[in-house]
């Protein structure tokens, strides 16, 4: 059996913007997206940003009645304990974030975060009910030395491990963002990503079987733009885009949200 996937448009702000800059963000946002509540809740695509922390509170709160869901950009897998500087699940889920990034390359390059942190990760969020949006991907030294295959078959295996089964495949978005196309401006051509999703596609498969990986949606990110997020969602392992850059401009991410729902 095939399942139907709702693309997902999702906005990484990174380390970008203050409490006083959302609720215009999000007038600007919906004003250009120019649909009523009822057409963004139609189901046809989730929309979701990933938000500093300091934000959260604040973007669930503005987002909720516009039917936009808001992701963490981290967390910790305990509940609570002595983690200076973390974040655990239910304080996410008691400011009404519903989703957060995992392993997002610049948390693997910059602090630390191993396969085994994001497996932990993955598994306490799936476990909790909050979404994980989980980033894989190579570097261009990896995909240079031909090594693409096995570096996203290393990082899958350790998540499809911690997910144990593939009943939960819904409840999870894995986002394979190139690391040589994150903010660079060089995106992934079509093909290349479809390739690489289909990859992924193919290691569910051999874990869970077909039809629980046809539950999976899996999200291209690094460098999409209003100019290529249309051929990029043509493909048939395509199912959104993770927008780091274009998701800070509420017209830009508007008009890449319009091109998803006409795919
Ligand atoms: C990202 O931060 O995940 C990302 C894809 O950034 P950008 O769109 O700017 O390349």
């Amino acid at each position: 059996m095939t399942v139907a996937r709702v693309k997902m448009l999702a906005g990484n702000w990174k380390m970008h913007k203050l409490n006083s800059e959302v609720e215009a963000f999000f007038a600007a946002f919906v004003q250009s997206l120019g649909l009523s509540p009822e057409q963004r809740l139609a189901g046809r695509l989730d929309l979701l940003f990933a938000v500093p922390a300091t934000i959260l509170a604040q973007a669930a709160k503005t987002c909720k009645p516009l039917g936009i869901s808001v992701a963490a950009q981290n967390v910790h897998w305990e509940a609570s304990g002595a983690y200076t500087g973390e974040i655990s699940l239910p304080m996410l889920r008691e400011v009404g974030v519903t989703a957060t990034l995992i392993g997002h390359s610049e948390r693997r390059q910059y602090f630390a975060e191993t396969d085994a942190t994001v497996a932990k990760k993955t598994k306490a969020c799936l476990q909790d009910g909050v979404l994980p949006l989980v980033c894989v991907g190579e570097t261009l030294a990896e995909r240079d030395g031909g090594l693409v295959e096995s570096v996203i078959s290393r990082q899958m295996q350790s998540i499809l491990a911690a997910v144990g089964s593939g009943a939960g495949l819904s409840d999870l978005v894995v986002a394979y963002e190139p690391v040589w196309a994150i903010g660079t401006g060089r995106t992934a051509t079509a093909a290349q990503a479809q390739s690489v999703h289909a990859l992924i596609r193919s290691l569910v498969t051999d874990a869970f079987g077909a039809s629980a990986a046809s539950a999976l949606r899996i999200v291209y990110g690094g460098s999409a733009n209003p100019s290529n997020i249309k051929e990029l969602l043509a493909e048939k392992d395509i199912d959104g885009a993770l927008v780091g850059g274009a998701s800070l401009k509420p017209e830009e991410f508007a008009k890449m949200a319009r091109a998803a729902l006409a795919v």
